[in-house]
This record gives C-alpha cells, sequence and structure tokens, in this order.
C-alpha cells in the first residue's frame, strides 16, 4: 500500500569530464533495500559504476533492474553500458527512442513510457511526466509519497538550463515549467547540481529569465530594421561570455526567435530577423 511504502531518493553525482560548465551530472536511485529503480546512468566511464555501487551500498538500497533514461544525452545514458550485469530494464520516451538505444547499446531491454505511465517501485508510485523543452522526449519523474520531481535538464541547480535547436524547443520548454510548477514539491532532483529546496521560486526565476530575454530581444529588433541571431547575441550578452561558448548562446537565441516567429511577433528573411509590427 503507497501509504506504508518507505522509499528514498538518493541524489548520485556522476563525474562528465566533458561537460562545461558543469562537472558532474546527476543520477537518483528510487526505492529501498527490497527494490531500486535508477534514473539516469551518467556517462559510459568507470567511476560511473563505482559511484553507484558506493551509494547502493552506503544507502542499503537494492540493485536497480529498472532503469529511466529521461533523454539520449551523453551525459544521461551512455552510463548504462557499464551496469550491464544488473540485466536492466531501461525506460525511455518513444521519441528519444532510437537515439538511446544507440547510446545503451549493447542493452537492449528497452521499453517506452509516457505521460501519466507509472511505475510502482517498492510498493511507492511514481510518475512519469513527458516534458519536453530541453529535448522532444525529455522525461521527468515524480514522487508523491515524497513531494519530490526529478527534473532531468528541465532544471539545473544554477542558472538556467539549455535550450536550442535542433533538439530544444523554447515554446515547449515554457509549457513544460507551468506543467511542472503545479506538482506539489517540496523538492527537486535537477540534471546538474543539488537539491533544489525552493522548488516554485526556482521555476518562476527561469520562467521570468526566458521572459526577460524575450523581451530583449524584441526590444532590439524595435531599434534596428533587422538583426541576425549573431547580432542579437552579441547585443544580449555584450562582452560577457568566452568566445568558445558563443556559438552555444546563438542557438538559445535562435530558440526564442524561433518561438517569436511560431507567435508571429518576428519575421525571418534569410538570416536576417525583423519584428512584426502589429496594430492592435
Ligand atoms: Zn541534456
Amino acid at each position: 500500500m503507497q501509504s506504508d511504502a518507505i522509499i528514498k531518493v538518493i541524489r548520485v553525482p556522476i563525474p562528465t569530464p566533458t561537460l562545461w560548465p558543469h562537472t558532474t551530472t546527476n543520477s537518483y536511485i528510487i526505492g529501498n533495500e527490497n527494490e531500486s529503480l535508477l534514473v539516469d546512468a551518467g556517462y559510459d566511464q568507470e567511476s560511473t559504476r563505482q559511484k553507484l555501487n558506493q551509494a547502493i551500498q552506503e544507502n542499503n538500497l537494492a540493485t536497480p533492474k529498472k532503469i529511466l533514461i529521461t533523454h539520449s544525452h551523453p551525459d544521461h545514458a551512455p552510463g548504462v553500458r557499464q551496469l550491464v550485469d544488473w540485466s536492466p530494464i531501461v525506460y525511455c520516451h518513444e521519441l528519444e527512442k532510437e537515439a538511446i538505444a544507440n547510446a545503451i547499446s549493447p542493452v537492449t531491454n528497452l521499453v517506452t513510457i509516457g505521460h501519466h505511465d507509472t511505475l510502482n517501485i517498492a510498493g511507492a508510485q511514481l510518475q512519469v511526466i513527458h516534458g519536453p523543452g530541453h529535448t522532444e522526449g525529455q522525461l521527468n519523474l515524480y514522487i508523491p509519497l515524497l513531494k519530490t520531481l526529478i527534473a532531468g535538464d528541465n532544471i539545473v541547480a544554477e542558472g538556467t538550463t539549455w535550450i536550442g535547436p535542433p533538439e530544444g524547443n523554447m515554446q515547449d520548454y515554457m509549457n513544460t515549467l507551468h506543467t511542472l510548477n503545479k506538482l506539489k514539491m517540496s523538492q527537486i532532483g535537477p540534471g546538474h547540481g543539488d537539491w533544489v529546496h525552493n522548488p516554485y521560486e526556482h521555476i518562476e526565476f527561469v520562467i521570468k529569465r526566458r521572459i526577460h530575454r524575450e523581451k530583449q530581444i524584441l526590444a532590439f529588433l524595435t531599434d534596428h530594421e533587422q538583426l541576425s541571431s549573431a547580432d542579437l547575441t552579441k547585443m544580449i550578452y555584450e562582452d560577457s561570455i568566452h568566445p568558445s561558448i558563443f556559438g552555444v548562446a546563438q542557438r538559445t537565441t535562435e530558440a526564442h526567435l524561433i518561438k517569436l516567429i511560431e507567435e508571429k511577433k518576428v519575421a525571418k528573411q534569410d538570416s536576417q530577423y525583423a519584428k512584426i509590427n502589429k496594430d492592435f
């Protein structure tokens, strides 16, 4: 029975050598000594396995036989390769199935799962949430018993998560943030960084940051007849970003522009963007 279930959720930061500015990616183990679920398997390297086994022992948890992968990125999915001898069932969203199948091969026991599906782990019901934005098939997991959301890369502890085309979609992301904000939460387990203990404030901060960015872009396009996404990125960040990540920042700007084009507030011709002036 749900009310009798006693489960823990343990955050396990997994070293991620290639990822800037994050140096670790979070895995989570949810359950107890009888049964547990792993959410995200980190990077494909030996230390992933060591960190997970250490957390399992220290917290007296059963070795996970089920793994839920939030999305296909190299710091979240391929660590499954280190866990072949767990013989796990791996869950993911249909839209990421192909990418994840490639990322976790030779593990082939891949099952698709979607919005409102539930997983029963150690007597507790866990709710699957499809939260597209960072990627199309991003899954989140909500644990009602602990009022805890495991948010994948929809939420990062420091700053805001990266949204950029072709995988990312800003409109989807904003919708997802509003969906997540309606959950009863006492904490969020982010994709990177420490537990977030002020979930509503944090989500509000991310929403405000995105709205601010969008207003900035519209203001620049009001002052200039037309601008490229590189022009806009230079104006937004001034000189505050390192040249090595300029391309990444530019794609974030483009994600905003795509949303504004869909809303018919901005038009694109060749590589130039212009504001559409409305009379109402
Ligand atoms: Zn990611």
